[in-house]
């Protein structure tokens, strides 16, 4: 027998109000289930205050630091000042680790390690921000000459927030578990201090981590806001020098010379063409000369040029490729115009591209966006610019370098409209935009640091 009309609604309703209160009594539970587990994994966040408590501090060490920058491979007194910095914070710290590297190790039960680090050398470049606390640091190069020095890209900036968050991680002890491996990284600049670090043991004579992070400050992005590119983030980039043989003779009598202005100029347009036509366009790739000289004299034919060269890529089989086509191209050339000699080239300073680790990369920009709001975690673009905190990565640790908003938001917004940049990083005007760039960073580096290590 089948129910009639009113007992079938009834049933129906009957039915419904079950469903409707076990989805509910379903929902409570995953929601109570949800907020339990949430619990347990909501990792410190420094807050406003925790940051306006030690930022004179980290004021005074950024303006010292400025005003006396060294250069790549003499970090002497920034490497000192580093180091008695972490051990008053209690770092069992060991100096001299690839030349003037430090490490500073806190360790603080079982749990991950995690490393931080943070450059420490300066440029050759004439400060003219006009700061009360610019550079007027002249020393001697390498090679002998009078330089002037500058923090002109802001390692004075991550050193200030560095020994912040190693001072955030070793005042809330209690909040966190696992080792943390400070690193003050020499000669970023000339991208060879992570590789001397790695060689001098980095990673056997300390802990090794699972984590690794950087900053790095840019004037693309307004004081305030940080960027993390997920995937490649910085290039591959290889210093090419290629000297090119002619036989040198009369200006008026080209016939008996070989020239190497003209084959030169065969040479530099001929390598655009290895990244216009034999790479593939969806792998981004730069083939710069950015410098060429050759001859003394108009009436003279020289008997060499050399040239310059910077390249720069993503991937390992386009670095490889690139030059190779580089060597391929220069001698081809060569001897089209029956020069005496092969070129030579000589391929240096090599560093690898930057990976953010992707899913690394997340998990940061989801406590990011929790510790400062979703507004001020901006979207970033990879770029072609080096950087050898990539060398960290390389070793299998995954890694993300955080790129910190360094340009005042008036005078980036008004660049925009009139399509003027900003002085960037290596500028002698440029300068990140006080105090709002470095609390930024400072929030920013000690919140993936207290996201990466475990809780207590
Ligand atoms: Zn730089
Ligand atoms: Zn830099």
């Amino acid at each position: 027998m089948f129910p009639k009309g009113p007992q079938l609604a009834g049933l129906f309703v009957l039915a419904y109000l079950a469903e409707t209160m076990f989805r509910t009594a379903g929902l409570a539970l995953l929601l109570c289930l949800v907020s339990i587990s949430g619990l347990s994994q909501t990792h410190y966040i420094p807050s406003v205050q925790d940051v306006e408590a030690i930022y004179s501090a980290a004021q005074t060490t950024y303006v010292d630091l400025h005003e006396h920058p060294e250069l790549s491979f003499h970090e002497v007194e920034t490497a000192r000042k580093m180091a008695d910095g972490l051990r008053k914070l209690g770092y069992e710290v060991t100096t001299g680790v690839g030349g003037n590297g430090v490490v500073g190790v806190l360790k603080n039960g079982n749990g991950k390690t995690v490393l931080i680090r943070t450059d420490m050398d300066a440029l050759p470049v004439p400060e003219k921000t006009g700061l009360p606390y610019a550079s007027k640091v002249m020393v001697k190069d390498d090679a002998g000459h009078d330089v002037p020095v500058m923090h002109a890209c802001g390692h004075d900036f991550h050193m200030a927030s560095w020994l912040s968050t190693a001072t955030l991680l070793s005042q809330n002890k209690n909040r966190w578990r696992g080792t943390v491996v400070m690193i003050g990284q020499p000669a970023e600049e000339r991208v060879a201090g992570a590789a001397a670090m790695l060689k001098d043991g980095l990673f056997t004579r300390f802990p090794k981590p699972n984590y690794a992070i950087a900053i790095h400050d840019s004037a693309q992005f307004p004081a305030g806001s940080v960027a993390v590119v997920s995937g490649f983030t910085a290039a591959n980039a290889d210093s090419v020098d290629i000297t090119i043989y002619g036989k040198g003779g009369h200006g008026a009598a080209p016939d008996k010379a070989v020239d190497p202005i003209v084959l030169a100029a065969r040479i530099i347009l001929s390598l655009q063409t290895i990244v216009s036509r034999e790479t593939n366009p969806l792998d981004p790739a730069v083939v710069t000369v950015g410098s060429i000289h050759g001859g003394t004299k108009g009436n003279i034919i020289p008997d060499e040029v050399k040239l310059e060269l910077t390249i720069r890529s993503y991937k390992d089989e386009v670095r490889t490729h690139t030059i190779e086509a580089i060597q391929r191209i220069c001698k081809a050339e060569a001897m089209a115009v029956g020069a005496p000699k092969e070129p030579e080239i000589k391929v240096k300073e090599t560093v690898h591209a930057t990976y953010n680790d992707p899913d690394l990369s997340a998990r940061l920009t989801a406590s990011l966006k929790k510790s400062l709001g979703n507004e001020r975690v901006v979207k970033g673009d990879p770029i072609m610019g080096a950087e050898d905190f990539s060398e960290f990565g390389r070793t299998g640790v995954p890694s993300v370098i955080m790129w910190i908003g360094a340009a005042d938001p008036q005078k980036l917004a008004q660049s925009k409209q009139t399509g003027i940049p900003l002085p960037g990083t290596h500028s002698s005007l440029f300068a990140p935009s006080m105090p709002d760039s470095l609390k930024t960073a400072i929030r920013a580096e000690s919140t993936a640091a207290f996201e990466l290590l475990d809780q207590p």
